[in-house]
């Protein structure tokens, strides 16, 4: 028998599961402890784990100061409050503890999450309602979908077969990590030579993709879906900056086919903004190239960052 295959193998296991620890930047906060965020972890019965019982909200830091954090609390708390837990945790708590990982992990741009799970199971019980909820939270450096190249070429697009987890079975304005349909659809996108997708609803209807809403551009009009996806931040600045640049934007059911026709298509998200999609279904969106209006909302929605009444300054000095 020749081992030496495997053990090439094993070597090569063992060497990577070293260098994705030493890869883990950032700082936590786990149910009332700070750490490392290599050192954190979720225990393994956690039904936060083990049943996806859990929501959370993602948020980011840019050049020192927070992003639109009293609307990410008050998401958070609706999250929470629509999956029937409660932290004792005052706004103002859950806003330092998160001031308080980035401030540890020192980075000026960052990604930050809040994360609330139904916690450990009651000895002997099924009964969700007998677990404490906990809290956790992290800091670790600023995460983009679209990486640099991207976003100034443009992201390639594919319509999934993959539908969307219907919000009748799952209300997906609720924060959550039933990620499978998004996750299997990249696979989908990386088979047909793409790099991101949106999910459909089983009547045809556009939802949102892995971590991000979706609009399109039609004759000057902006257009996103109403239904079935996650309410997103970013969509809801891109929205207000549109509304104060007199640009009509139409929150109604998008069918698929429409996005095939589109002048411009662009993705929301905390990470990373707005991206532009230069490429659906195999095809050139418009010019093939970012479209104007696209690179316009682009640029105010990162000038808003700097604009206190969107953004929270953190004080990077030690608490302690
Ligand atoms: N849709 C899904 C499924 C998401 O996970 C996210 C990301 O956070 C979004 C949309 C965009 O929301 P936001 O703009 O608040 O980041």
């Amino acid at each position: 028998m020749n081992d030496a295959p495997i053990t090439e193998a094993r070597a090569a296991y063992e060497a990577a599961r070293a260098a994705e620890r030493a890869a883990v930047q950032g700082h936590a906060y786990v149910d009332g402890t700070y750490m490392p965020l290599a050192d954190a972890s979720i225990p393994i019965v956690e039904r936060g784990f083990l049943r996806s019982d859990v929501t959370y909200d993602a948020i980011h830091v840019w050049q020192g100061r927070i992003f639109r954090l009293t609307d990410h609390i008050a998401r958070f708390r609706a999250s929470i409050a629509g999956l029937r837990m409660s932290l004792p945790h005052t706004d103002a708590e859950i806003a330092e503890i998160l001031i308080e990982c980035t401030r540890r992990q020192g980075l000026r741009d960052a990604f930050l999450m809040l994360i609330c799970t139904r916690g450990m199971p009651h000895p002997g019980s099924r009964d969700p309602r007998m677990s404490r909820n906990r809290l956790y939270a992290y800091a670790q450096p600023f995460v983009r979908i679209a990486t640099e190249a991207q976003q100034q070429t443009g992201l390639k697009m594919i319509l999934a077969h993959t539908q969307r987890i219907a919000s009748a079975a799952l209300d997906q304005r609720i924060k959550n990590f039933h990620w499978l349909d998004l996750t299997m659809s990249l696979f989908e996108a990386f088979d047909r030579g793409a790099e991101v997708t949106v999910l459909p609803t089983a009547d045809g209807a556009v939802t949102e993709g892995p971590g991000f809403n979706v609009f399109l551009v039609k004759n000057g009009v902006l257009a996103t879906p109403n239904h079935n996806m996650f309410e997103g931040i970013t969509r809801r600045t891109v929205t207000e900056i549109a509304a104060d640049l007199q640009v009509t934007c139409e929150i109604r059911r998008i069918r698929a086919e429409e996005l095939a026709e589109a002048d411009e298509i662009f993705i929301s998200s905390t990470a990373g903004g707005i991206a532009p999609v230069t490429n659906f279904d195999g095809r050139p969106v418009g010019t093939g190239r970012p479209g104007p209006l696209t690179t316009r909302l682009t640029d105010i929605y990162w000038q808003r960052h700097a604009d206190p009444a969107f953004s929270t300054a953190i004080d990077f000095a030690p608490t302690t």
